[in-house]
């Protein structure tokens, strides 16, 4: 038996086909189609990349002021001193005098007149021909050489699968119909062009990617994606989910008792999005919805309209948060509305005891259990619903990749085909809406409920931090709380804790007066339940939280917050934290300290932030600056599913990638699994995650 051969470094780079290697495309190009004199390098002289060639006249090593290669070329118009800091012998000897070489670089004035420093070197007879395209420069790992990739590239572009794989699979006619402009290139002519661009091509738009050439391939790709959330979508309206139907029906509801109950009237927002989610609860096939709505905006209560829903029908409903903390602030809201109504309530998460874990375990699967809420320990395997109807995701998109996936199989198993409600307080722009989210109908509460204040957002220095701790001890003084967030620090868990019970210490010194308390990641279940109790309940006035404390809590007469370090903090962490407060009638007012030097990138966002509380505001500016892995919560993959596609670069090719696919679906169905294929192959999953 032989062992298998160890990847090699292509392969490693995910090289491993010629279809891989076609579709790894240049990030630049160099120029090596033309040619200047000595003279006109020297002319062009700094910035302005130029290639030459000319005889060796004197090569040496020089030893001050340090060891380095001095070769002097000539030819008929000039002579062009070439410096080398680090060189190998075989370079020494490749550049002797008499050798012909052709270099490129730029002229730079040295310490002795204009020279090149470090230019690439070829040793060429003086007629050996100009390469005609442009020479393209490869994404690579370290230690992977461009002539590597070139070579193999070049090489699978020549196999014979690529003409197959890379064919034109949509119809002409539908092309030419859709696509604006007469200049989009066959799929199989754009690929080769990218990799082999002609000498006058325009590589300003080949490297910004707005190349014809890269719109073909970006418009491939979207239609691939746009295609596969189609099918998802038919997929799920084939899928039997149970339909909760005609609640009138039901004497003396779950759904009723528990909106007489409410100490509220519903907002009109709330009654909009409720009467969607009723309507797709009422269908046969899973309900796949998002609400949406700023932080504060009063999800919840419709979370527990639709669970009181399932559970009228006779279902279990599952609610579960990506922390423990948040999964607890649902477990004590819920606990609160639907105990009085004699509902059974299971709590699961993966702190608890083994012996809790298996009581709540065994009333989940005999069905005593009615509403289950937990992290994301409910979707282990452990678990199995005796009759579940509803699943409620809380900030979906911060559970991790894994447990996404998971979630999705699992919920979309056999076993489980349920309705699933999604809630995020994180807008979605349209162009991801578009794309990743395109199965997904969403619903948006846009209403605050009534009686809410405007958060007053301010930016203090660091170095004034003895007056805003005057400001809070005069504000505790009236009787209201306060949050005080440390500072994130994402290299070190330890050193985020360090810090947060240093503040703990030092404002409990300070304000002697008032009961303070911490709460951090590294507290047990119990023991975060209880501070958070005790600060509900008034007994803790200022709560010292590291961001445990970012989504979810909710103490209405904590009304300001101050945030450490707020230099270090994303805008949509800024703008969940500061949703903690502006929850009850009190003037809200938020904090954010900074120390310097502040970039100029920390500078804008904390301005954007203290003058704009529109959540969609930020969430767009947040992902015109991440980009949209972060916001998916797909970065821990390292892959977004749109390789060549930045969408906001190419959001206009979206609606043109979604008309080609309903036109392909309905009418070319045959060639849609070989687009597919081409694209997503494995990836796939990822878009259900
Ligand atoms: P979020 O959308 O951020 O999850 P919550 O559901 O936690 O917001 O609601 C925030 C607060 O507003 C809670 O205290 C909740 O009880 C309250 N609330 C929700 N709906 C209303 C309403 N229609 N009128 C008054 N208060 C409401
Ligand atoms: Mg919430």
């Amino acid at each position: 038996m032989s062992k298998p051969r160890p990847p090699n470094a292509l392969e490693k780079m995910g090289l491993d086909s010629p279809i891989a290697l076609a579709l790894h495309l240049p990030s630049r190009y160099e120029d090596e189609t033309t040619l200047d004199s000595i003279e006109d390098a020297l002319i062009k002289g700094a910035f302005t990349p130029v290639q030459t060639q000319g005889r060796v006249i004197r090569s040496q090593v020089l030893f001050r002021p340090r060891r380095q290669l001095m070769v002097t070329i000539e030819d008929e118009t000039g002579v062009l001193p070439l410096r080398f800091l680090n060189f190998y012998p075989s370079q020494q000897k490749q550049m002797a005098v008499g050798a012909h070489l052709r270099v490129r670089g730029e002229v730079r004035d040295g310490y002795s007149g204009p020279e090149m420093v470090h230019p690439a070197v070829k040793a060429l007879a003086p007629d050996a021909p100009l390469p005609r395209s442009l020479t393209p420069v490869y994404p690579a790992s370290a230690g992977v050489s461009q002539t590597l990739i070139r070579k193999a590239v070049a090489q699978a572009l020549r196999a014979p699968e690529i003409q197959a794989f890379l064919a034109e699979l949509i119809p002409e006619a539908l092309l030419r119909e859709i696509l604006p402009g007469g200049d989009w290139m066959p799929l199989h002519d754009a690929i080769q062009f990218l990799h082999e661009p002609p000498a006058d091509a325009d590589t300003a738009a080949l490297v910004e990617r707005t190349h014809p050439a890269w719109r073909r391939v970006q418009f491939e790709e979207l239609l691939a994606q746009q295609i596969s959330l189609k099918r998802a979508h038919s997929i799920r309206r084939q899928r039997h989910a149970p339909a909760f139907s005609g609640a009138t029906q039901i004497q003396n509801s779950i759904e009723q008792r528990l909106l007489e109950s409410l100490p509220f009237r519903l907002t009109g927002a709330q009654e909009r999005v409720w009467s969607e989610i009723e309507a797709d609860l009422s269908r046969s096939f899973p309900m796949n919805r998002l609400l949406q709505g700023d932080v504060g905006s009063g999800k919840t209560v419709v979370a527990a309209l639709a669970c009181a829903r399932a559970m009228d029908y006779g279902y279990q409903a599952a609610v579960m948060a990506p922390t423990e903390i948040l999964a607890e602030q649902h477990f004590i809201k819920m606990r609160e509305w639907f105990e009085p109504l004699g509902i059974e309530l299971a709590w699961l998460s993966g702190s608890l005891k083994a012996k809790d874990k298996k009581m709540a375990q065994a009333s989940i699967e005999s069905g005593k259990a009615q509403l289950i809420i937990g992290t994301h320990a409910l979707i282990q395997e452990s678990v199995s619903f005796a009759k579940l109807g509803l699943a409620v995701i809380d900030e979906q998109h911060r559970f991790g990749v894994r447990q996404r996936l998971e979630m999705s199989q699992r919920i979309g198993s056999e076993l489980l085909y349920c309705h699933q409600l999604m809630m995020s307080a994180t807008p979605i722009p349209r162009t991801l809406a578009m794309t990743y989210y395109a199965d997904l109908d969403v619903a948006v509460i846009d209403e605050l409920p009534p009686g809410r204040k405007p958060i007053t957002t301010k930016i203090v220095r660091q170095s004034r931090r003895e007056e805003v701790i005057q400001g809070l001890h005069a504000w505790l003084g009236k009787g209201l709380q306060a949050y005080w967030v440390c500072p994130l620090i994402e290299e070190s868990e330890a050193l985020q804790l360090q810090t947060a019970t240093e503040s703990y210490a030092q404002l409990g010194a300070q304000l002697p007066e008032f009961k303070v308390g911490l709460v951090h990641g590294r507290l047990k279940a119990e023991e975060k339940a209880a501070v958070m109790a005790a600060f509900k309940a008034n007994e803790i006035q200022l709560l010292v939280a590291t961001t445990v404390i970012e989504v979810g809590v909710d103490v209405p007469n904590a009304a300001l917050m101050v945030i450490e370090h707020a230099e270090r903090f994303g805008y949509a962490q800024i703008h969940q934290l500061r949703g903690r407060v502006g929850r009850g009638t009190a003037d809200s007012v938020c904090m954010l300290m900074y120390a310097e030097p502040l970039s100029a990138a920390a500078k804008e966002r904390l301005q954007t932030l203290r003058e704009v509380s529109d959540g969609f505001v930020i969430a767009e500016r947040d992902l015109s600056l991440r980009g949209p892995g972060e916001l998916l919560g797909a970065k821990q993959s390292g892959d977004t599913m749109l390789r060549f596609v930045d969408l906001q670069r190419d959001a206009w090719l979206i609606d043109l990638a979604q008309q080609a696919a309903e036109r392909l679906l309905a009418g070319h169905a045959e060639l849609v699994e070989q687009q597919l294929d081409r694209w997503l192959g494995s990836r796939a999953d990822f878009l259900k995650a």
